[in-house]
């Protein structure tokens, strides 16, 4: 398939207009700061090409796409049973934030990982001997994935995170009074909000995709970095709870396995063929970005990307 800079270029350009009806994300102060206006992709073509267009020198934060890296990290290290002790495999049908099916739910685990209730269950399980071997653990599987061992976070978004994560913060004692993680719950929000702090462009998010389009399989070594079954349960993931509430419209209207982020980041997997990146900062009212997913339906119509 031969997909062109110019041929995204134009579609860049066609839902541009957008990015003026949306909303910057504004609970975590640092995130405001942004440019409304920018709009950026990459596709990352398993042949090798990365086509890009837009912003794309732009970085940003990857925020909840971290969770379908930090749980194909976890089933790596964990296993399968483990997680699915602590998680469970449903979409909620609410916000990523929400607390009332956690009340509600029984046993009192969370639903899936993609919301931030399972995906703190998920980093708890993070191996290692306090925070910074916790975090440079996962920091070097994710080297494998971006084949870039300077990958960082952004500080002044994390402390910002930090400061404002008291609903996160009461998820998770909420998740370990019902024994779904133990430990230091100040220690896991560290971790957790560094996860989601990690700064990225767009071209090294279609990186990440492309392995994970091509089955877990480095698309420039031909190296295995993950075991199929887990690239599986991750796009499964993707299609049923990746964008958050509004994942069975995306499923209909686009029928790409993606993760979104509250930063404007979309993460996509088309399998056998390309990892996309996508990113534009002003949000809908889900928390997704707006005049990304128009890009990713453009794009999903144009080349026949939809799996179903
Ligand atoms: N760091 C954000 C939070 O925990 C991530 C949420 C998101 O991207 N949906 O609230």
């Amino acid at each position: 398939m031969r997909i062109t800079h110019g041929d995204l270029d134009r579609f860049v350009e066609q839902v541009r207009p957008y990015t003026e009806y949306g909303q910057i994300v504004e609970y975590i102060p640092a995130l405001a700061k942004v440019d409304p206006s920018q709009v950026s992709i990459a596709l990352h073509m398993l042949e090798g090409e990365c086509v890009t267009a837009g912003d794309t020198e732009e970085t940003f934060t990857i925020q909840s796409i971290s969770k379908v890296l930090s749980l194909a990290y976890i089933l790596m290290e964990r296993g399968e049973a483990e997680v699915f002790h602590r998680v469970g495999m449903e979409p909620t049908g609410d916000p990523f934030n929400s607390i009332a099916k956690l009340e509600t739910n029984r046993p009192n685990k969370p639903l899936n990982p993609m919301i931030n209730a399972g995906a703190l269950a998920v980093t708890a399980l993070m191996p290692g001997d306090g925070l910074e071997e916790r975090w440079e653990r996962f920091r070097k599987f994710l080297s494998a994935l971006t084949d870039k061992d300077t990958l960082t976070f952004n500080d002044e978004v994390q402390q910002s995170e930090l400061e404002t994560a008291d609903l996160n913060r009461s998820l998770a004692y909420f998740l370990r009074q019902h024994q779904v993680i133990q430990g230091d719950v100040e220690e896991l929000l560290q971790l957790y909000t560094r996860q989601c702090s990690i700064e990225m462009n767009c071209q090294e998010l279609a990186r990440i995709g492309a392995v994970f389009a091509r089955d877990g399989i480095c698309p420039t070594s031909g190296e295995s970095i993950l075991p199929p079954y887990i690239v599986r349960i991750c796009k499964t993931f993707m299609v049923t709870c990746g964008m958050y509430n509004a994942s069975g419209e995306f499923a209909i209207k686009v029928g790409i396995p993606a993760k979104t982020g509250v930063s404007g980041g979309i993460l996509g997997i088309v399998p056998g063929v390309c990892g996309i990146g996508v990113y534009s900062p002003a949000l809908d009212e889900k928390g997704n970005s707006l005049a990304g997913w128009k890009l990713m339906e453009l794009i999903s119509r144009t080349y026949d990307f939809s799996m179903f």
